[in-house]
């Protein structure tokens, strides 16, 4: 497939797409399929290439192209080299038990998805309603102490239990926040999926005051 002339290549793709059976799996699932590591909806790591290949294939719509390698094809030759175009019953039946297991993936992967958003969505919200409570007592205090009169008996003492309350909370929020949102995909699904666990995880975030994100970059707890 390397050093293909792409104007041809282009052409062939287009006139092989007309005759693309429908049930065709869409090009970036057969790009990961082949070993194309897919980072975008448009971009992904060449497997053809040595040394650094980061995002450089392009895909969209039927055709892909490498502009280092300049490897390049659609999605029929893709799904031809995959021997996804036989049609002797074996590979048939074969395909018919694979795209299954594949749709089973990716319904998993779309529900841990989902509740990964959810449980970020909350963490984010619980950590933003303890610092806007924090922010408000600390601004009643101030105004309190400067002359201002309270807004109901026992307002300075509410404040002051409002600030004790946000001290108590705010580390261990802004850890669970660190961890749905930066964690490692395997901690983020745990922190997700198993609520038992998630004690375990803010524990270690706040004792190592930070944690180490996906591709191993260091994400510090500030407090
Ligand atoms: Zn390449």
């Amino acid at each position: 497939m390397t050093g293909f002339n792409m104007e041809i290549t282009f052409d062939l793709g287009t006139s092989e797409v007309a005759k693309a059976p429908l049930a065709l799996p869409p090009l970036a699932e057969l790009l990961a399929q082949a070993g194309f590591r897919v980072r975008t909806a448009r971009r992904a790591d060449c497997p053809s290439c040595t040394g650094r290949s980061r995002m450089t294939v392009a895909f969209i719509g039927e055709v892909y192209f490498c502009h280092r390698c300049k490897r390049t094809g659609s999605r029929e030759s893709l799904a031809r080299e995959l021997g996804l175009l036989a049609t002797d019953q074996e590979s048939v039946i074969r395909r018919r038990i694979e795209a299954r297991e594949r749709a089973r993936l990716r319904s998993v992967a779309d529900r841990l998805r989902e509740a990964e958003r959810r449980v970020q969505g909350r963490a984010r919200a619980n950590l933003l309603s303890l610092v806007a409570l924090r922010r408000n007592s600390g601004a009643r205090l101030v105004a309190l102490r400067a002359g201002a009169c309270e807004r109901f008996p026992g307002e300075s003492e509410f404040a002051w239990d409002a600030l004790r309350f946000v001290a108590d909370h705010e580390a261990r929020a802004s850890a669970s926040y660190l961890v749905a949102a930066f964690a490692s995909e395997r901690d983020r699904a745990v922190f997700s999926l198993h609520p038992e666990q998630r004690a375990a995880l803010v524990e270690r975030v706040l004792e190592n005051g930070g944690l180490r994100a996906d591709g191993s970059r260091w994400v510090e707890l500030v407090l």
